[in-house]
């Protein structure tokens, strides 16, 4: 198995679908061996594109609060991997940004994911992310977040957190009120290793 040194230089170096990447090129993936939560996103946004950061927008503050961690924590790749389901920015649709390319998990996911063996923690953000993580799960986004308890402690299906998804989180106040204390919860006994 390659290091994972050279398997980022080999993403980073990914032009498998830079055709219909309007801006071109620029994999966005946080990752080392050592880190206990994964956050399994969608697509880096425009702005993210921009920056090099990922969750470095409105989604990325919101997600910090309903996970209780510091930025500071958030980019500590020791303790946080951060791996979307498409690594470029896909472009913009008429009612938002489009899915992740459909070439980029079956090109990358399994080997990025075979590095990460400390993993404690998989947060599954979106119904892309829903689809590889979790092949039964048939059940819409909103039930699967509803039946959190099912996958619990190591995995949970989270909505996005863009702002575009305020209608959601208003129509499920129960999100907020049962899920999100629990979740900080779990995510700070698996950093502190507590698990
Ligand atoms: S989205 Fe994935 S497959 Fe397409 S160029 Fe970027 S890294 Fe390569």
């Amino acid at each position: 198995m390659a290091s994972l040194a050279s398997l980022l230089a080999d993403v980073r170096a990914c032009a498998l679908c830079a055709e219909h990447l309007p801006l071109g090129p620029r994999p966005i993936v946080q990752i080392h061996p050592s880190a206990r939560v994964l956050i399994a996103g969608q697509a880096p946004g425009r702005k993210v594109h921009e920056t090099g950061v990922p969750f470095d927008d409105a989604s990325g503050d919101r997600l910090r609060a309903w996970l209780g961690i510091s930025r500071q924590v958030f980019y500590d790749d020791r303790q946080i991997a951060i791996l979307p389901m498409g690594l470029c920015y896909p472009g913009t649709g008429k009612s938002g940004d489009l899915p992740p390319r459909p070439e980029c998990a079956p090109a990358w996911r399994a080997a990025l994911l075979s590095r990460l063996k400390g993993v404690r923690l998989t947060l599954v953000i979106g119904r892309y992310a829903q689809a590889y993580h979790l092949p039964d799960e048939h059940a819409s986004l909103t039930e699967a977040v509803r039946a959190w308890r099912s996958k619990w402690p190591h995995t949970v299906v989270l909505p996005h957190s863009s702002p575009r998804n305020n209608l959601w989180l208003s129509r499920n106040p129960w999100f907020g009120e049962e899920l999100l204390p629990v979740l900080r919860n779990r995510v700070a006994q698996v950093l502190a290793h507590d698990d």
